[in-house]
């Protein structure tokens, strides 16, 4: 499996896109989470509009949302023939659907057909090769990491939120786990403080920790404290820019 990177920002953040990545399996591509931002990053990753299989969105805010509309947009005027699957909870589907209707206003369908797979906490779906896995986290709005599993390989991603047990227990022996985080040291509501972070994935033995969704005005403070604290930690830890790749 491959991981892009496509965007390491939080919501309001001029300079980095929005929280975002693309997992390349051998038969499968997903897209997780789709803020506006981090779908120019896709576009710039790649022109091929029938490369995503799934599209995966973790919550309804808009920074992990409101691409979802210039995605299909786009999709439908380079005439992508091949199918979609959408996986996201049945709140996050209903905000698609109003989405579309309020964003494009008179294009009803894409030329291409949309299939919505509904995950809940606790749940899986099986697509093609993969195996995806679902638990909440204690985000403001109700949030679902997702565990990939390939084979023997596993890629996690949090979307938004600090986790708890069964959060903790869906990465478990990750190869990678994209993690966002906040703050370096101070805990707000809603999302993950890096030294928090850094103790969950010592005790789930994560093997590629890659943090990223600082808040932009700590952002180059937040990283400089975060490898400056990895070394202590016996993690891999890494900050990837927008369009990075990492191999598992
Ligand atoms: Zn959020």
């Amino acid at each position: 499996m491959k991981v892009i990177f496509l965007g390491n920002g939080e919501a309001f953040d001029e300079r980095y896109p929005n929280h975002s990545h693309l997992v390349l399996a051998e038969k499968t591509a997903i897209m997780l989470d789709c803020g506006d931002s981090a779908l120019r990053q896709l576009w710039k990753y790649t022109k091929d509009h029938s490369l995503i299989d799934v599209l995966y969105i973790t919550h309804r805010h808009s920074d992990h949302l409101f691409g979802v509309p210039n995605l299909l947009g786009r999709m439908f005027e380079e005439e992508r023939k091949k199918d979609l699957t959408i996986i996201c909870s049945k709140q996050v589907k209903a905000d698609i659907k109003r989405l579309c209707q309020h964003s494009y206003f008179g294009i009803d369908s894409y030329g291409f057909k949309i299939n919505f797979v509904i995950a809940e906490d606790g749940g899986g779906v099986e697509f093609n090769e993969l195996k995806l896995s679902f638990a909440k986290t204690l985000h403001t709005s109700y949030n679902l990491a997702i565990r990939i599993d390939d084979g023997g390989k596993a890629v996690c991603y949090s979307g938004d939120g600090p986790f708890n047990e069964n959060t903790e227990k869906l990465y478990k022996d990750a190869d990678i786990l994209m993690h966002e985080c906040y703050m370096f040291d101070q805990r707000i509501k809603g999302h993950v403080a890096a030294i928090d972070v850094f103790e969950m994935a010592k005790r789930q033995n994560v093997k590629c920790l890659a943090l990223a969704h600082f808040k932009r005005k700590f952002n180059n403070e937040t990283r400089v404290k975060v490898k400056e604290a990895s070394f202590g930690t016996g993690l891999n830890i890494i900050l990837p820019k927008p369009l990075d790749e990492y191999i598992i």
